[in-house]
């Protein structure tokens, strides 16, 4: 017996091998047939790795269906959103998109995947959102499917370097706000002619010698008011022409430069005003229209002499942006100032800081309405420095699209510190 223990171990340990080896193949066999009914269990570990790995595999199908269901519920949900949602990957290719992307924008989930959406969405303005670091900004475009219809895309950064676009029906709201500047306009237009008729005889009334004495304030006023309401008339038909055409014209070229030299002169003409510096530091023009810009310098200008003592100081300037491509009016005034909390809404229609002064002072409450709205339309913008009691400093930035530095306007003036 003891002569024979070794090669008896060595044909146990052959034996326990092939058993071994032999279950392995077998549960090979089962893992690749996913066939686990045929694999024959022997007895050791076996059955502990074949429990454990049956338990693992219904774990993991279980969390598969879990996941599945999970899937399907946010896929559901982003199918109710009546906004359209787009995912969009790093070259703005679509990834997936909501069952409203489709019936607002055309967009199809298995179809248009790994297409770029400025490819089917085809608007400048919607390369240039994409594009821009500033993810607050929104843009207005039109349906390419449906006739009428304007959609508002916001485009919302997540993940890594991937981009939500939301798309928002504003078809109605649009619809509203032309109802609302047609009724404007409408009825400052059929305001324009009883006016017109009023005035003439208020005019008439005034020169009438035979008139009572007494007469004379009340008419004098009456007049002051036909006067005032003819310039909101005039100002809210100018709004109404303003909101609804679109982007300012480029064909022309305006001269800042001389349109600030006018408007200080008639400044001085109407009445007594603080002390007006016109600066020209740029030779660049404008493209744009002349009488639109006009109308900012006049009423950034009205505004300034209204707010500032006789014994203040107003300076308008023209010059180079920050950047250096752009170009910048600014018009400063060491005046009134005026309170931070009132900032966001000077531009509103009729908001004026001091209601009853300003009714003194001619001001309708229209003029920074007006100036917004140009400037919007010669993608400018308008910003304001000012505090109560240390002046205003209105800012209208010109980009540099707007920009003619051919042929150059000549500089005037030159600062000096006093
Ligand atoms: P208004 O016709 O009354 O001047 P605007 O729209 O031009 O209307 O201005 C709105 C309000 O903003 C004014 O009523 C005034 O209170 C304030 N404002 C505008 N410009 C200045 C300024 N340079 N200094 C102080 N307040 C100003």
């Amino acid at each position: 017996m003891y002569g024979y223990l070794e090669r008896g171990l060595l044909v146990a340990s052959l034996i326990a091998l092939i058993w071994q080896a032999r279950n392995l193949l077998a549960f090979n066999r089962a893992l690749q047939s996913d066939d686990f009914d045929a694999f024959r269990i022997g007895d050791g570990l076996w059955p502990q790795i074949f429990s454990r790995f049956t338990f693992e595999q219904e774990r993991a199908a279980r969390r598969k269906r879990e996941y599945r269901r999970l899937l399907k519920e946010v896929r559901r949900s982003i199918d109710a959103l009546p906004d359209g949602a787009v995912v969009l990957d790093e070259n703005n290719d679509i990834v997936v998109c909501n069952r409203a992307a489709k019936q607002l924008a055309g967009l199809k989930r298995k179809k248009d995947r790994g297409t770029r959406i400025d490819n089917l969405l085809r608007d400048p303005k919607l390369a240039g959102l994409l594009a821009a670091d500033d993810y607050t900004q929104t843009i207005e475009i039109v349906s390419p499917v449906v006739d009428g219809k304007w959609l508002k895309c916001r485009a919302v950064p997540y993940g890594a370097g991937k981009t939500l676009l939301i798309l928002r029906d504003i078809t109605e709201r649009k619809r509203l706000s032309k109802m609302r500047r047609d009724f404007v306009a409408n009825a400052s237009h059929e305001l324009r002619s009883p006016l017109t008729v009023i005035s003439g005889y208020l005019d008439s009334l005034a020169e009438d010698q035979s008139l009572p004495s007494d007469w004379a304030h009340p008419v004098k006023q009456m007049k002051g008011q036909a006067v005032r309401m003819n310039r909101i008339v005039e100002e809210l038909l100018e709004l109404s022409r303003l909101e609804s055409s679109g982007a300012a014209g480029t064909d022309d070229v305006v001269d800042v430069a001389k349109l600030l030299a006018s408007a200080r002169e008639d400044a001085f003409r109407e009445g007594k005003t603080a002390r007006i510096d016109v600066f020209v530091e740029s030779t660049a023009q404008l493209r744009g229209s002349v009488d639109e810009i006009e109308s900012v310098i006049v009423n950034l200008l009205a505004n300034a002499v209204r707010h500032t003592p006789v014994d203040g100081k107003i300076v308008a300037t023209w010059r180079p942006d920050a950047d250096g491509d752009g170009a910048e009016l600014v018009v400063e005034d060491n005046g009134e100032g005026i309170d931070s909390m009132y900032h966001s809404r000077l531009t509103e229609r009729f908001f004026r800081v001091d209601k009853g002064r300003a009714r003194k002072d001619g001001g309708v409450g229209l003029g920074l309405a007006i100036v917004k709205h140009v400037l919007s339309r010669h993608e400018a913008e308008l910003s304001l420095e000012s505090a109560l009691g240390e002046g205003s400093t209105f800012i209208c930035r010109f980009p540099s699209s707007r920009v003619v530095i051919d042929p150059p306007i000549p500089l005037v003036g030159e600062r000096s510190n006093a």
